[in-house]
């Protein structure tokens, strides 16, 4: 059930790009000092940092909501990070907007106020950012100390390999994923 509550948490953050674009309308606009605000790097960095994190976010929950109609195995982990990703990016996006805006962004004269509260709750509810990160690094261990796990091990590049000097042997991952992860 959290599968679709947590991917329609991601994908509805992606609707902030409202915000954003009034902040960009806005710093075309608004002139302070004789120029318009967005012709400030301090300013327009901001919509930047802000587009940037947008089209992170949905590039993650696309692949997650992907990885959901596919069945791909490791679909807890991409929805937890879809899910945390985008509601982090929606709150920092929003919260760009406004600062962009500065006072007036802040009155209800713009929506970018109601847009910032709503934001807030999608780090809380479905499952917080804390409960994401739990879910996240726990499918992970799961998946690369699983004996079944087949992927390329960097272990082996390397140029001086002495045994003596590293801490785990195969053996020991094989107890760690036996007795640590699952006990
Ligand atoms: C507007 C709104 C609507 C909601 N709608 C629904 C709904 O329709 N159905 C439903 O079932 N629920 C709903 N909820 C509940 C929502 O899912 C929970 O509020 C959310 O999961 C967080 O749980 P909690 O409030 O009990 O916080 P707590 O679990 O008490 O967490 C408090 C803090 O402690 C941290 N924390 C807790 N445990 C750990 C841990 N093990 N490791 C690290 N950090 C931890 C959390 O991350 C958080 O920062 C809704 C909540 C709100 C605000």
């Amino acid at each position: 059930m959290m599968i679709p509550e947590r991917l329609t948490s991601a994908a509805g953050c992606l609707g902030m790009w409202g915000a954003l674009d009034l902040a960009v309308r806005y710093s075309n606009q608004r002139r302070t000092f004789g120029k318009p605000i967005r012709q400030n790097q301090a300013v327009c960095f901001m919509v930047a940092d802000s587009i940037t994190q947008l089209d992170a976010a949905r590039a993650l929950t696309y692949l997650a909501a992907r990885a959901v109609d596919e069945n791909y195995p490791n679909v807890r982990r991409l929805v937890s990070e879809a899910k945390r990703f985008a509601t982090q990016a929606a709150w920092d996006i929003v919260n760009n907007s406004m600062q962009i805006m500065g006072g007036i962004g802040y009155t209800d004269v713009y929506p970018v106020e109601r847009a910032l509260r709503d934001t807030r709750l999608g780090m809380i509810w479905t499952g917080t950012t804390q409960i994401m990160n739990l879910l996240i690094q726990h499918e992970y261990y799961n998946e690369v100390l699983d004996p079944s796990y087949d992927r390329r091990q960097m272990e082996n590049d390397a140029t001086h390999p002495d045994e003596s000097e590293r801490c785990f042997t195969d053996e020991d991952m094989l107890n760690v994923f036996e007795g640590g992860i699952h006990g």
